[in-house]
C-alpha cells in the first residue's frame, strides 16, 4: 500500500480531497498503525543511548502521518458524512484509540523519556523540545505509568468504573428529560409561544395520535415557553420539572443520579491519591495554566466581589419591572426569564433581522481579512486546492515579503451532510522536517446561511452580529494554529497549549465585532450598500451588557461549586459539608442573587462536572474571558487596530503556542500578570 495506490498515504502535500473516497480509509488506517507500532518497538527496544533523533524524531514522523490521514478522514466525517464514510470511520476509530491507549502505557517510551530529560544534553535542547519531552513525562505520570504493578491495576479499574458511572450519569440526565412531557389541551393556553414552537408541540403530541400540544424539557422547548409563555401555572410546571430531572425528586427513582456523584467523587478522590495528590482538583491543574484550587478560588471570590453589585443592580430593575408592568407581585424563579425577555424586548427594540441585512458575507471577510492583515503585518489571499465541496474555499497566508506562512480551509455554509456548530480543526501542523519547515494548514468550519441562488442571480449570505462572531472566534483558533513560529510537533500551533488558556485567542478576536472602527468598514446593507447606521450600532452594543452582573455571577457559582466540590469536599466522610447539595446550598449564600426555590436540584443534571471534562475545570471560561479582555485592552489603549500591539501579540502569544507555559506568554505580551478590570469594563460593570 503506497501514496500511488492510496491517496490517504501521499504526504507530499495538502490532503487529495478530490481523489479520497472511503476505500481507502481501512487499508491506510492499517498501513499507517503497522508503520507506527514497528516504529514503536524499534525506539522502545533501541539499546543505544536515547536522543532526541533516535526517539523523539521518529515517533514524532509516524505519528503526523497517522494525524493527519484520520485527520483527514474525521473531518470528512463530520463535514460531508455519508454511510460508507460514516462507517470508515466508525469502524477505524477504535484501532486508532487502542493504539493511544497502548502508546500512552509504555513503559519503554516512558524510561526513554524519563532518560532524556535526566540527561546533560537536556540542558542544550532549544525551550520548546524541552517542553514537549516535559510534556510526554507529565502526561504518562498522570497516565499512572509511574505506579507498582497492583496499584497500577486499580487505578485501571477506577479508569473503567469512572467511565462506566459518568456514562451512565448522562443516561439518566438523558432519560429523565425525555420522559417527561407535558399536554396542553388547547392554544390559548401557549399565549406568548412563538408559533414555530406551537406548530412543532402540536406536531409531536398528533405524532403520538393525541390531540392538543405536547411540550418537553428539550431546550428548543423548554426554553421558549420559560421566556415567554404568558401562562404562570405553565411556567412553573415546566421549571420543577426541569429542576428536579436525574434527583430523588424527579419522575422515575431509578434516574437519581444522587448515588453516582457519590461515586464519581470517590473515585477521583482514590485516583488523586494513588497518584499522590490530595485532591482531584490539584491533578486536574497539572496541565492547565492556574497553579492552585486556592488560585481560582481566590480568582472567582475576586470577580464575584466587583461583579455582585451588578447582579443585584440587575435583579433589583427586573423586581421592579415585574411587580410594574407585569403584576407578577410574587416574583419567582420561573418567572426570571420571562420578565427578562420583556424588559429587553422594552429597553432595546431592534431585529436581529434588520442586522444581518449590513453583514453580507464578502463584506464580512474583507473585514475580517483587514483587522488581521493589518494588526499582523500578513497577506490573506485565495488559492486553488482540492475540496471536499465546491462551496468550500480555500486561502493563503504569507508574510510581508510573500514567505509562505500556512494555508486554510473555509467550510462556512450549513449542509445537511455536516455536523452542526464551528469549530478549527487542524489539518497540519507546523514541524521541522530534516532540513524543511512543514507549514500549518487549518480547517475553519461554521455552519452559516448560504447565498440564496432564485434562478439566474444569487443573493449573497448574509450573517447575523452573532454569525460574524462565531467567524472571528473560529479564526483566532486558526490564527493560533497557523501564525506559530515552533517547530517541533506537540508544541506546536494549539498543541499542548494549557486547557483553560486555548480559548484566549479565539475569545479576543471576538473584541474586533464590537468596535465601531472595525464595523462600519465592515458593514453595507446588501441592497443600499450604506454602513450599519450609528445609532443601531448603540443599541446592540448595550443589548450586548443586559444582565452582565446576573450572567457573571451564575456562572461564578458553578465555577466555585465545582471547584470547592473536587478541592475541598470528602465524599467519605462527608464533610466539611454534609452533602454536594449543601454544598451548592452554601456557595449561593456566598454569591447568589436570584433566590432558587428548595426543589432545585441542579447538579444532578450538571454533566459538565461529572460527565464532562470540566471537573475541577468549570472557571475555565472566565478565566480565558479575563485573559482575552486584558490583552485586548492594551489595543484599547494603543490603537484598536495598532500593528505594533499586533506584533507583540503574534510575537509572544500566538508564535508560541504551547512551547511555554501560557501565563508567561501573556506577561511577555502585555507586561504584567492578567487583571480583571477590561473584563468588568467590556461587561458595563464598572463605575459610571
Ligand atoms: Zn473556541
Amino acid at each position: 500500500m503506497t501514496a500511488e495506490t492510496n491517496p490517504l498515504l501521499d504526504f507530499s502535500g495538502l490532503p487529495r480531497f478530490d481523489a479520497i473516497r472511503p476505500t481507502h480509509v481501512t487499508p491506510a488506517v492499517e498501513t499507517l498503525l503497522d508503520d507506527a507500532r514497528a516504529t514503536v518497538e524499534r525506539v522502545g527496544n533501541d539499546v543505544r543511548t536515547p536522543t532526541w533523533a533516535t526517539v523523539v524524531e521518529p515517533l514524532a514522523d509516524c505519528l503526523d502521518r497517522l494525524e493527519r490521514a484520520w485527520g483527514v478522514v474525521a473531518h470528512l466525517n463530520a463535514v460531508v458524512n455519508t454511510p460508507e464514510l460514516r462507517d470508515a470511520y466508525h469502524g477505524n476509530l477504535p484501532k486508532v484509540t487502542a493504539f493511544h491507549a497502548e502508546l500512552a502505557q509504555d513503559l519503554r517510551l516512558y524510561a526513554k523519556y524519563r532518560a532524556l530529560s535526566d540527561a546533560p544534553s537536556f540542558a542544550s535542547l532549544d525551550p520548546a523540545q524541552r517542553k514537549a519531552i516535559e510534556n510526554e513525562l507529565r502526561d504518562f505520570k498522570l497516565g499512572g505509568a509511574e505506579l507498582p504493578v497492583l496499584k497500577k491495576a486499580r487505578f485501571k479499574e477506577i479508569q473503567e468504573e469512572l467511565a462506566n458511572v459518568c456514562a451512565e450519569f448522562d443516561d439518566h440526565v438523558l432519560d429523565a428529560t425525555n420522559a417527561w412531557a407535558h399536554y396542553v389541551p388547547t392554544a390559548d393556553l401557549l399565549a406568548g409561544v412563538p408559533a414555530d414552537v406551537i406548530d412543532e408541540a402540536l406536531a409531536a403530541a398528533a405524532a403520538e395520535g393525541k390531540s392538543g400540544y405536547k411540550l418537553t424539557l428539550r431546550m428548543p422547548c423548554y426554553l421558549p415557553v420559560l421566556q415567554y409563555a404568558e401562562n404562570r401555572d405553565l411556567r412553573k410546571t415546566m421549571h420543577r420539572a426541569n429542576a428536579t430531572r436525574a434527583s430523588e425528586l424527579g419522575a422515575n427513582p431509578a434516574w437519581d443520579n444522587g448515588p453516582l456523584i457519590d461515586r464519581i467523587l470517590t473515585l477521583r478522590q482514590e485516583e488523586a491519591r494513588l497518584l499522590g495528590f490530595k485532591s482531584f482538583a490539584d491533578v486536574s491543574l497539572v496541565p492547565k495554566m492556574a497553579q492552585s484550587s486556592a488560585d481560582v478560588l481566590a480568582f472567582l471570590r475576586d470577580l464575584g466581589g466587583r461583579a455582585t453589585p451588578y447582579a443585584k443592580r440587575d435583579y433589583a430593575e427586573l423586581q421592579a419591572f415585574a411587580r410594574a408592568p407585569l403584576l407578577l407581585a410574587d416574583f419567582a424563579a420561573w418567572d426570571v426569564a420571562f420578565a427578562s425577555e420583556k424588559l429587553k424586548a422594552k429597553r432595546f427594540a431592534f431585529s436581529e433581522q434588520e442586522v444581518k441585512q449590513y453583514f453580507p458575507e464578502e463584506r464580512v471577510l474583507a473585514g475580517l481579512f483587514r483587522v488581521v492583515e493589518t494588526i499582523y503585518g500578513i497577506q490573506i489571499r485565495e488559492a486553488r486546492a482540492a475540496v471536499w465541496h465546491p462551496t468550500v474555499r480555500f486561502f493563503e497566508i504569507s508574510d510581508r515579503a510573500g514567505a509562505l506562512v500556512g494555508q486554510f480551509y473555509f467550510d462556512l455554509y450549513a449542509r445537511e451532510d455536516k455536523q452542526g456548530g464551528a469549530w478549527m480543526g487542524d489539518a497540519i501542523n507546523r514541524r521541522r522536517v530534516g532540513s524543511t519547515i512543514q507549514h500549518p494548514v487549518a480547517y475553519m468550519t461554521c455552519n452559516l446561511p448560504a447565498p440564496i441562488v432564485e434562478g439566474a442571480s444569487t443573493k449573497p449570505a448574509c450573517f447575523t452580529h452573532d454569525d460574524v462572531i462565531t467567524l472571528f472566534h473560529e479564526f483566532g483558533h486558526g490564527l493560533h494554529q497557523l501564525l506559530t513560529r515552533v517547530d517541533v510537533a506537540g508544541v506546536s500551533g494549539i498543541q499542548g497549549v494549557e486547557w483553560d488558556a486555548v480559548e484566549l485567542p479565539s475569545q479576543f478576536m471576538e473584541n474586533f465585532c464590537w468596535e465601531w472602527d472595525v464595523l462600519k468598514h465592515m458593514s453595507a446593507h446588501v441592497e443600499t450598500q450604506a454602513p450599519l447606521p450609528r445609532e443601531l450600532f448603540e443599541k446592540m452594543l448595550a443589548a450586548k451588557n443586559f444582565q452582565s452582573g446576573l450572567a457573571t455571577v451564575r456562572q461564578l457559582e458553578f465555577g466555585l461549586f465545582d471547584m470547592l466540590l473536587h478541592a475541598q469536599y470528602d465524599p467519605a466522610k462527608r464533610n466539611p459539608w454534609p452533602s454536594p447539595q449543601a454544598l451548592l446550598d452554601a456557595v449561593r449564600q456566598e454569591i447568589a442573587v436570584v433566590p432558587r426555590p428548595a426543589y432545585d436540584r441542579f447538579i444532578q443534571a450538571f454533566g459538565h462536572i461529572f460527565a464532562g471534562g470540566y471537573a475541577a475545570g468549570y472557571y475555565s471560561y472566565k478565566w480565558a474571558e479575563v485573559l482575552s479582555a486584558d490583552a485586548y485592552s492594551l489595543f484599547e489603549e494603543e490603537g484598536v487596530l495598532s500593528p505594533a500591539a499586533g506584533a507583540r501579540f503574534r510575537d509572544e502569544v500566538l508564535a508560541r503556542g504551547g512551547s511555554r507555559p501560557a501565563l508567561e506568554s501573556f506577561v511577555a505580551f502585555r507586561g504584567r500578570a492578567p487583571q480583571l478590570d477590561a473584563l468588568l469594563r467590556h461587561n458595563g460593570m464598572v463605575a459610571s
